[in-house]
């Protein structure tokens, strides 16, 4: 077993070579709760921090990604949720599904798994740690908070570009294919798209560490899956009455994203709807009676103000 720098001592550990053992090792640290035991005794165990880093981050997202989908293709099969369904006559067929999978699983094992395993070192070089224990849960809420927002903003500038000519016609237009998403087209996506919008998921943690020197692998591996599940289930096409904009109405969701693929245009952004809301470009009837709903409102405005001076 190699020597992993996870923990900073570990005069109090007796050997083994099971992961069980790692585990009993790092069950003896009372100042550990249970993540951060599990965390510590993997790259223990693993005694390679460079594998054990790129490892972990392809199985979470293929675990992730794909266990995230998993629902909604039993839901896709039962009749009962149709009534939920955004644009109901469109149900993907098997056909699709299957076409759809095999393409974003040879995206991940030709494209994803190479720069994967830069990723450790890279950590290294700018300083994201990596060890045990974790930082606090509040400045990890902060950072995610923090990643959402800039991803957003990030995601509605690069995708809204990705819509003019030829970088639609030669790059985006992969993504539009399926007109009525459902889970697995989230990354259903050329490489090019892949990697320019991937940019705004793991480029925004490494800029905000390379200014602050603050991050850890823990913070940035739940912000991944936070970002998978909101990527997965705005593809979804459902719209329940439980859905999360419903209590919070600046969240996108399916509602606002699959608005996109049936119009093609409008509604860019990935998890919020202020981008969209303040800039006029909410997509399909319902943006468009927004828009005149504002300009009417704006012109009662005007209409008011120049009466007022006359
Ligand atoms: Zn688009
Ligand atoms: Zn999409």
């Amino acid at each position: 077993m190699g020597v992993s720098s996870v923990y900073h001592d570990y005069s109090s550990f007796h050997n083994g070579t099971t992961f069980a053992s790692a585990f009993d090792n790092f069950n003896q640290l009372p100042e550990l709760n249970f993540v951060e035991k599990v965390w510590g005794s993997y790259y223990y165990y693993m005694g390679n921090d460079l594998f054990a880093t790129g490892l972990l981050f392809f199985l979470t997202h293929e675990l992730f990604y794909f266990g995230r989908c998993l629902p909604w293709v039993i839901i896709d099969r039962i009749p009962y949720f149709r009534k939920w369904k955004i644009q109901d006559e469109k149900l993907p067929s098997d056909k699709e599904q299957w076409e759809c999978l095999k393409s974003v699983l040879t995206s991940h094992f030709l494209v994803e798994a190479f720069p994967i395993w830069f990723f450790h070192p890279l950590c290294q070089k700018i300083g994201i740690s990596f060890q045990v224990p974790f930082p606090k849960i509040t400045e990890m809420l902060f950072q995610w908070a923090l990643f959402f927002v800039l991803e957003d903003a990030w995601h509605y500038w690069l995708h809204r570009g990705l819509h003019y000519g030829v970088f639609y016609k030669y790059i985006h237009k992969q993504h539009h294919r399926y007109a009525a998403p459902f889970g697995l087209t989230a990354e259903y996506a050329h490489p090019i798209e892949v990697a320019l919008l991937g940019m705004g998921t793991v480029g925004i943690p490494i800029v905000w560490c390379i200014f602050t020197g603050n991050l850890h692998l823990f913070t940035v591996s739940i912000w991944i899956i936070l970002r998978l599940f909101q990527a997965v289930d705005a593809h979804s096409g459902y719209e329940f009455p439980w859905s999360l904009h419903n209590f919070l109405p600046f969240w996108a969701g399916a509602d606002h994203h699959d608005e996109h693929h049936h119009h093609f245009v409008g509604s860019y952004a990935s998890s919020f709807r202020w981008w969209d809301y303040f800039l006029d470009t909410e997509a399909g009837p319902k943006g468009k009676a927004r828009r005149e709903g504002k300009s009417l409102a704006s012109g009662s405005k005007a209409q008011k103000l120049e009466k007022k001076t006359v």
